[in-house]
Order: C-alpha cells, then structure tokens, then sequence
C-alpha cells in the first residue's frame, strides 16, 4: 500500500496500515499519538452530482439552479449555495490544497444537503451507495490520503443498518447523521438498533447538523447556520444523553460537528434541570449529564480559541479532533494552524487534537 508513498503528506512517512477493522476503545490503543493530521469533518461533493448537471439531468432530484448569475445546488431539501470554485475541485486539486494547509489526511462525508432523509428510502439508498462508493473509490485511490464517513437512509433503520454494514465492508470507517432525522431525536427507540450496529462494527458516527430548528426565527442574517447549526447539535447531545442511550449502548463512538455547538457551553444546566426537575430523570440516568459529555467527541471548529479552551476543559484533549468543513465558507482556512496557533493549549494536547485522537478512533495503524 505505501509503495504510493506519493501520496503521502507533508508531515509523515511512517507506516499506515488501512482497513483493519478496529473499535479503538478498550483494545489498547488509547493513547496512540501519531504526528499525522488529520481532518475528520471535510466534505467533497459528489461527482455523480456533477456528471448529472454536465448531462443537463438531475441526480436524485437534485439540480443546479442559477440565480441572479450565481450558482446554487438544489436537493429539494435544502438549497446551498452560491456554489465556489472548491466545490467543484479534482481530487488532484484537493490533495494540493491539503498539501499546502498540512492537512495529510482527510476523512471525507458528503455535504449534509445530500443526506437524502426526505427521498423514498430505495432511492435514498440508491443515492448513498453511489456517494459511498466514490469515497471508497479515493481510499483506494490514493492510500494514507483519505478515510471516510459513509451516508445511510436512517428514515429505514434496517435499510440504513444493512448499508453502513456494507460501506464500512468496503472501507469506510463509520457514518455521518444528521442531527435529526426529519425532525425525529436520536432518543426515539427507533434508532436503538442503529446504535446497537454501529457499537458492534466499532463505527465512528459523525453527527452533522443540517435543516436546523428554530428555522422561522432565524432566516435572516445567516443565522440559520451561525445560530440554528450549534442549536441543532446541542440538541442532539441533550436528546442522546436524556433519552438513556449512552446507557443502552456504551462505548459508542459519537463524534460531533462544530465543537458540539452549544451542548458544552449549556451542560451545566443541563445538570442543574437533572438535579431538580423530575422531566430529565424519567430514563434513570446513572449519572450527571456532564459525566455522559466525557464519552463523546468533539471537532474543534469553534472559531474561538476561547471556546476550544472551555471545550478542552469541560471533557478533554482525549476527546477533541481536527475538523475544518473543507472546503466551506464556514470552515477553517487554515485548520492545523489554527490549533497550532491556540495560545492555552499544550503541544501535547495540540497533537492529540490533530491527528493522535482521530487515528485511535477511526482504527488506524501507526507505527
Ligand atoms: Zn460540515
């Protein structure tokens, strides 16, 4: 696999062995520090997609539509846009541009417009085997350079279940959910048996949000993704911790886009509305929602050295990851700097934040 060593990035040489199929807790590879970076939230938008607008067709409904001479894409579900130039880049392109921001590896989900919830589940699952088979193809492609994060039909728990089986068969190394699913929380018990798999395969599971709640209050100004997004997630850590299923099914690997956006910041109420108010124990939690924060991740894309310190406080270095929503607006520049560049924060824990964290997690060999 490494005789491609041309592949590689700027920052590492050592040995990688890919596609071994690992659940990094409790099998002795906590503490595994690595010097490759990696970025486990870059996204890359599919090909299939573009092949149908050069068809002038639609990929599973969805268009590019233009509009007063800008570019956006079209799901049905979700308009994103205007669409630049990174978008649209060659796998070629994407590994320079890694090159040049010290990125050596990316662990690639496709943008959350493309989750497909809203579709009728065959064609839901149609479109995910064709976005997680062009992940599966750059693994293969270009070896030690990408992981991936497969999308799955969870509007079908079984469909879904039976599709992250066969993408993480293939070589991805876990999936990526929305923060709901058509308005459902992860506490409902339908999920219950996506959890049980994930926990079996030792599936990293990124949860990403996307159509966010409080929509009608927040359609100005942006705000839908600067406040609705970091809502969204908050509520998805609540619903997780409340509902009981970090008790159900322990030891899950759930990972969360944004720093977690605002669950950490909030946990001390959170532990507070426990203490007090019989609502928040109706599961019979078996200890403090703060103490259920420490078996989660977090990407550090807070945009606030601040908030990466209270983050870094509130759980710990173990439990942050390198993430920059390439190739974004709302992303980092420049994602390894930026950390590197965290006036509070060790080198050590620096080094955990940028690749020692992900590679543990995702069941990557290093030397
Ligand atoms: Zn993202």
């Amino acid at each position: 696999m490494l005789s491609e060593a041309k592949h590689l990035g700027p920052h590492r040489k050592r040995g990688l062995a890919l596609g071994r199929p690992s659940n990094g807790i409790g099998n002795g590879e906590i503490g595994n520090v690595t010097d490759m970076r990696i970025d486990i939230h870059s996204h890359i938008l599919p090909r299939h997609f573009w092949d149908a607008v050069n068809d002038d067709t639609d990929w599973f409904g969805a268009t590019l539509d233009v509009e007063n001479g800008k570019r956006f894409i079209n799901t049905r579900d979700r308009k994103a846009g205007p669409v630049e130039t990174n978008w649209e880049i060659s796998m070629e392109q994407r590994l320079a541009l890694m090159d040049s921001i010290g990125v050596d590896m990316q662990v690639l989900s496709m943008p959350p417009y493309f989750f497909n919830y809203h579709l009728p589940v065959e064609q839901s699952l149609g479109a995910s085997k064709e976005l997680n088979d062009e992940i599966a193809d750059a693994i293969r492609a270009y070896p030690g350079r990408f992981s991936g994060l497969a999308t799955v039909p969870l509007q079908d728990v079984p469909t879904a279940i039976a599709e992250l089986e066969r993408t993480m068969a293939n070589g991805l190394k876990g999936a990526e959910l929305c923060t709901h699913v058509n308005g459902a929380n992860y506490d409902d018990p339908k999920f219950l048996p996506f959890f049980e798999a994930a926990h079996d395969l030792g599936a990293f599971i990124f949860f990403h949000p996307h159509a966010p709640t409080a929509i009608e209050r927040t359609r100005s100004y942006y705000l839908a993704n600067t406040i609705g997004n970091p809502l969204e997630s908050a509520i998805t850590v609540a619903s997780l911790i409340f509902g009981g299923v970090l008790d159900r099914v322990p030891d899950l690997k759930l990972c969360f886009a944004h720093g977690g956006g605002y669950a950490c910041y909030g946990i001390g109420r959170m532990d507070r509305g426990f203490q007090v108010r019989d609502e928040a124990k109706i599961n019979d939690l078996k200890q403090a929602p703060s103490d259920y924060l420490q078996q989660l991740y977090f990407d550090c894309l807070t945009h606030s050295h601040s908030a990466l310190d209270y983050l870094l406080e509130t759980v710990s270095a173990d439990n942050v990851l390198l993430g920059s929503d390439f190739p974004f607006d709302m992303g980092f520049d420049s994602p390894v700097e930026w950390v590197q560049s965290a006036p509070n924060v060790s080198t050590e824990d620096q080094e955990k934040i940028l690749g020692g964290n992900a590679a543990r997690l995702l069941g990557l060999d290093v030397d």
